[in-house]
């Protein structure tokens, strides 16, 4: 147990480090936020901010040299920093499954080998290839990219083979991986924490609606056809973790569909389909997982009050909270970033126990 006054260090300075913080200030930890970027939403509340490059190995060393453990919020951290932390200090989760969900291949082939379904899928390493995988996938389909995707980015759908050239350009004519397109009738997610003995927790799965590859809304209870789907999602998720060896919190993503949950993928993180765990949970997302890396006792998952509505507030929507902030019932969550993007992740709202009016 890792005792307060510690010091956890966070790889990535976006808002889920932002959220962890104010999670490990909670139980009495400093926060030491390593990034490459000049500014951070996350080293705004935290004592401690390395500003430096993923392969600045001095850098790296000083940073551990502060730190009792280490942890990430960012999937695209390089496995070969996590590596070397790992010669310093304990990191945790640990390169395992961070090096899996950076590869599409890899991740798909994984969970497959676990009796976990993805959606039909081929290897695109070149242009040529995806003619191939186009027979053998069919259309329509999605192509995309095996590295550095999220958000709907590095992504294209193909709807005949006539597409097939502009989507190779439009993902950037990056190694690929063409996935037949899922028929689903809902999308889930399937949020857990394990414990540094290995004691794992599920928090209820919301029901996900996306916007062009952006989490939209999260919200629960779910239709029934997830609730059906939950139990079996979840058995490969905790699959997946012991596997891994894992400790924190990790998400898997999933496609309700006729027969049974189709494995979208999965984040070695907490998750934007957790926000609404802040409020709506008993112990939250962001907390558990401190607890969880800090090896002190998980809290409970247990959902506070339904339902529970979870809305992201992106780009020109974050100028909607003053009209939030004038409902009683809303959790009003703004991430502090200064610049509003068409589709960056600004803010969220959160309802308990009461839907937006
Ligand atoms: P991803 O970044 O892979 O999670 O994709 C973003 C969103 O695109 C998903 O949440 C789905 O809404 C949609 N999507 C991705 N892959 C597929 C697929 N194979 N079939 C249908 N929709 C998909």
């Amino acid at each position: 147990m890792l005792p307060p006054g510690s010091t956890i260090g966070i790889l990535g300075g976006g808002q889920l480090g932002r959220m962890l913080a104010v999670a490990a200030a909670q139980l009495g930890y400093r926060v030491h936020i390593y990034a490459p970027d000049a500014t951070s939403v996350a080293a705004e509340v935290t004592a401690h901010h390395s500003q430096a490059a993923w392969d600045d190995e001095p850098r790296l060393a000083a940073f551990a040299a502060t730190c009792d453990v280490v942890t990430y919020e960012f999937e695209n951290v390089p496995v070969d920093t996590v590596r070397f932390l790992s010669g310093h200090v304990a990191v945790r989760p640990g390169a395992a499954g961070l090096e899996i969900a950076q590869d599409r291949l890899t991740e798909k082939n994984f969970v497959a080998g676990l009796g976990g379904r993805p959606a039909p899928f081929a290897a695109v390493p070149d242009r040529a290839a995806l003619d191939a995988a186009l027979e053998q996938i069919g259309a329509p389909a999605i192509l995309k990219t095996v590295r550095m995707g999220y958000d709907g980015k590095g992504q294209a759908r193909i709807m005949t083979a006539a597409d097939a050239d502009a989507a190779w350009d439009g993902i950037g004519r990056h190694a690929a991986v063409l996935e037949g397109f899922v028929d689903f009738e809902h999308e889930f997610s399937v949020i857990l924490v394990r414990g540094i003995d290995g004691e794992v927790r599920f928090w209820d799965s919301p029901v996900n609606v996306h916007d062009g590859g952006i989490l939209a809304t999260s919200t629960l209870p779910p239709p029934q056809a997830v609730l059906d789907q939950q139990d079996e999602a979840r058995a490969l998720m905790a699959k997946i973790a012991e596997e891994l060896g894992y400790v924190g919190v990790l998400t898997g993503e999933f496609f309700a569909c006729d027969d049974g949950p189709v494995f979208n993928e999965m984040a070695p993180r907490v998750h934007n389909s957790g926000h609404w765990t802040i409020e709506g949970a008993v112990v939250s997302q962001f907390e558990n997982h401190i607890r969880a890396v800090a090896g002190l006792p998980l809290g409970s998952t247990a959902t506070a009050a339904l339902p529970v509505v979870m809305h992201n507030l992106i780009g020109g929507g974050i100028e909607t909270v003053p009209d939030l902030l004038a409902d009683p019932a809303c959790h009003v969550h703004h991430y502090g970033k200064a610049e509003v993007r068409d589709g960056r992740k600004l803010g969220h709202a959160t309802w308990v126990g009461t839907s937006p009016a």
